[in-house]
């Protein structure tokens, strides 16, 4: 295989600015069981807890970053290999413009931790028209001034030929979209938390049923206590069981699968960049990247997942299904074999945006959560944002009333 080839197989070329930066490799920062009184507590090393902790340090707070698994661990909703940055959000424009700011954010930390954590990828998004949601992101790409091309199927059929759009006649392909790891950013964001002096400790917490007025300190399962001036719980699919009360009936937890089919040996076609994440109402998934394999996810069949106690083990159906969707829209790998699977869940609210407000029982305990299959890339955002409303600092009044925690006939 020559180099270059070898390179893209693996991952490595098409890191977008790590040109001539060293990969560090550092001592993994020591999780405690104990850590000092501190001004900000958050639960939740995941997307949403670790960069806020990250955030809310850089700010100058002292912080504890609790978490009962690790950051991006096999159960969380942070886990796994890897995540898309996109745009197109159809017509929700305030998150198309949270991904314009991250993806500055993700270029400057990728720089910072000394890590390839981004691939330039493109994304395209197939239907079988110009329906109503791709006619949305046009319009607020064109609005926003971001990069994107309508295209026919044979327009698709010419750039991609290893791929066979059949009924889908419209694609929209936004070529500034990219792919992060997942799981190595979260490891990466709180060991930079670390390093800079956020308290990391290893326990679950457990609140007691909010009685009013302000929490004095949490609990840690096993034994132990933490305390802090402010709480922010960023505990993802644990959100719900944590507040029943709040929580309970408005944020759901869909068990999703996720394959890794097999590309042919010395084939860098199913690669990133030379495919793009692609999506479509039935499944989306993405080149592949680091030698994993093409990644794919049906959509839909949502039974509820128990992130602590469930197996994740593929189900026959969603198997047959996968390979079917391979076997029709990439015919060059019907007969490889999956390589790799995953089971998760999302931590879905009832409107799909995010909740980030001020739990009504204590007045300095905070819920971050909702990311609805699509917070991963706001992470950087997220943080700073969540670090503002926790120190009291005026945010926009239209974002506060959209991330307050809704019924579901909302
Ligand atoms: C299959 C799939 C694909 C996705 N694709 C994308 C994508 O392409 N792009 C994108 O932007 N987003 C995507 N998302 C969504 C994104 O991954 C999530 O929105 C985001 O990772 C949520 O992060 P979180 O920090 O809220 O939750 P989590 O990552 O679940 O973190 C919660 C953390 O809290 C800890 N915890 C829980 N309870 C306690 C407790 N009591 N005490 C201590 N610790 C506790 C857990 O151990 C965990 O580490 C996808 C999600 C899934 C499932």
């Amino acid at each position: 295989m020559e180099r270059r080839t070898f390179l893209k197989a693996a991952g490595l070329a098409t890191a977008s600015s790590m040109a001539g930066a060293a990969v560090s490799v550092q001592p993994a920062p020591q999780w405690q069981r104990t850590a000092r009184p501190s001004d900000v507590v958050v639960i939740g090393a995941g997307a949403f807890g670790g960069w806020t902790a990250l955030r809310l340090r850089e700010m100058g707070h002292s912080v504890t970053l609790v978490d009962a698994y690790g950051p991006g661990n096999a159960r969380a909703t942070s886990g796994g290999e890897t995540r898309q940055i996109r745009v197109g959000y159809g017509d929700r424009e305030v998150y198309s413009r949270w991904v314009l700011r991250g993806m500055e954010l993700w270029r400057e930390r990728e720089r910072e931790f000394g890590l390839p954590l981004l691939s330039p990828a493109g994304r395209l998004q197939l239907a079988t028209d110009l329906n109503p949601g791709l006619r949305a992101s046009r319009d607020v790409f064109t609005r926003l001034k971001v990069d994107h091309e309508l295209m026919s199927a044979s327009d698709m059929r010419r750039r991609w030929p290893q791929m066979e759009p059949g009924e889908m006649a419209v694609g929209l392909y936004e070529p500034g979209a990219m792919i992060v790891r997942a799981h190595r950013a979260c490891l990466a964001v709180a060991e930079a938390a670390a390093r800079k002096g956020v308290q990391l400790v290893a326990g679950r917490a457990q609140p007691d049923r909010p009685t009013g007025g302000t929490l004095s300190q949490l609990a840690l399962q096993g034994g132990g206590a933490v305390s802090g001036a402010s709480y922010v719980f960023a505990c993802g699919p644990w959100l719900g069981r944590l507040f029943p009360d709040l929580l309970g009936r408005k944020l759901q937890t869909p068990r999703r699968e996720v394959y890794f089919f097999g590309t042919p040996a010395g084939d860098d076609r199913y690669s990133c960049p030379d495919l793009p994440v692609f999506s479509e109402a039935s499944h989306y998934g993405f080149p592949s990247v680091d030698g994993k394999g093409i990644k794919v996810c049906p959509v839909g069949g949502d039974t509820e997942m128990d992130p602590d106690n469930d197996d994740r083990i593929v189900t026959p159906f969603q198997v047959r299904r996968s390979r079917e969707y391979v076997a029709r829209r990439f015919p060059g790998l019907k007969d490889q074999p999956i390589v790799e699977t995953r089971v998760c869940q999302l931590e879905n609210s009832v409107d799909e945006h995010f909740i980030i407000q001020r739990h009504p029982g204590w007045d300095n305990v905070w819920i971050a959560g909702g990311g609805s299959g699509h917070g991963f890339k706001h992470g950087p955002v997220v943080g700073e944002y969540i670090a503002e409303r926790v120190l009291g600092r005026r945010t926009d009044p239209a974002l506060e009333a959209l991330f307050c925690v809704k019924d579901a006939n909302f």
